[in-house]
């Protein structure tokens, strides 16, 4: 017995250090590219489903490790978060995000970015202030600027998340609240937060073409965003049968690999193209 409990903690302490080894490599990294500002900013458009035209874009973060592997945002995303990195993150990426936007307004096709907001980064004392600064350093008119939020942002402190919300909102600038419907919560929080956007996850979209569940459930969803008076955004659109449901419930608005997966600014050249609806 006493062998046999030796081992099991060895095997538990093994695996455990093994999880925290990684987790300490993955902050080292970050910490590295926050330092040489070498992390990189990839947009995926989003596009009208009544014209076709692109709406927006949202700007998806980029890490490549030492030997030039892209590292998933799911695997270092939470580390930052946990870390408070994210807040260091989440400013260039804000900075790099706007100065794209400037560009693309300077190149004459005036674009909306929406740049994901981590909870830690909106809590942060002084988020409005950097954001606004931003802008000016920047030059950007607010209107092209979004911001996407979740729940888990917003239930810290409610009451200075609808302030800054709405001081955000009085400059210009649109908030979208991000992943609705996966967190627990979503419908006490439209009805508290006066948001512009609702952004649906795309574990919503992923069935709808399969299963009539799935379809009533997104059914159900879009309703409450009119009944609210929400635009709504569908993201994860991967095929045509998904377009083809989404365009019949009255859905304006849809981002996905089926139209473009996120990418360098240099190899967007064909996002400003309509998509064929
Ligand atoms: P999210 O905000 O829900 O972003 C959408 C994710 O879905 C992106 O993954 C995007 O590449 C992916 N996606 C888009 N279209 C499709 C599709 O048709 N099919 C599938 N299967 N996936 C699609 P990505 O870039 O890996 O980012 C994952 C998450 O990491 C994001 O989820 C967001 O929560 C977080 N994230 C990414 N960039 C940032 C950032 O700059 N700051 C913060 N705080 N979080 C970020
Ligand atoms: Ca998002
Ligand atoms: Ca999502
Ligand atoms: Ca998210």
């Amino acid at each position: 017995v006493k062998s046999e409990g030796k081992n099991n903690i060895a095997f538990y302490s093994n695996s455990l250090s093994h999880e925290l080894e990684e987790r300490l490599s993955i902050e080292k990294l970050l910490h590295q590219r926050i330092k040489e500002d070498a992390l990189e900013v990839y947009f995926q458009p989003k596009y009208s489903l009544i014209n076709g035209e692109l709406t927006g874009m949202e700007a998806l973060v980029r890490m490549f490790n030492q030997t030039g592997q892209l590292l998933p945002p799911i695997v270092f995303i939470p580390v930052a978060e946990e870390s408070d990195l994210i807040i260091q993150l989440g400013k260039q990426v804000l900075e790099k995000s706007c100065r794209q936007a400037k560009m693309w307004l300077d190149e004459g096709r005036p674009t909306k970015v929406a740049v994901n907001i981590g909870a830690a980064q909106f809590n942060k004392f002084g988020f409005t202030k950097t954001v606004a600064d931003t802008l000016l350093k920047c030059d950007l008119p607010a209107k092209y600027l979004e911001l996407e939020i979740t729940e888990s942002a917003l239930v810290e402190n409610i009451n200075a998340a609808k302030q800054a919300i709405t001081s955000l909102q009085k400059i210009g600038i649109s908030i979208a609240l991000d992943d609705f419907g996966t967190g627990y919560s979503s419908l006490s929080y439209l009805r508290s937060f006066n948001f512009n956007v609702l952004k649906v996850d795309r574990s919503f979209i992923n069935d709808i073409a399969l299963e009539e569940q799935a379809r009533n459930l997104f059914k159900a969803i879009k309703h409450l965003a009119d009944s609210l008076n929400l635009n709504v955004v569908c993201e994860g659109v991967e095929n045509e049968a998904q377009l083809n449901i989404l365009k019949e419930m009255g859905c304006t608005e849809a981002q996905g690999y089926y139209f473009s997966k996120p990418l360098p600014v240099d190899e967007l050249t064909n996002a400003w193209k309509p998509i064929i609806l």
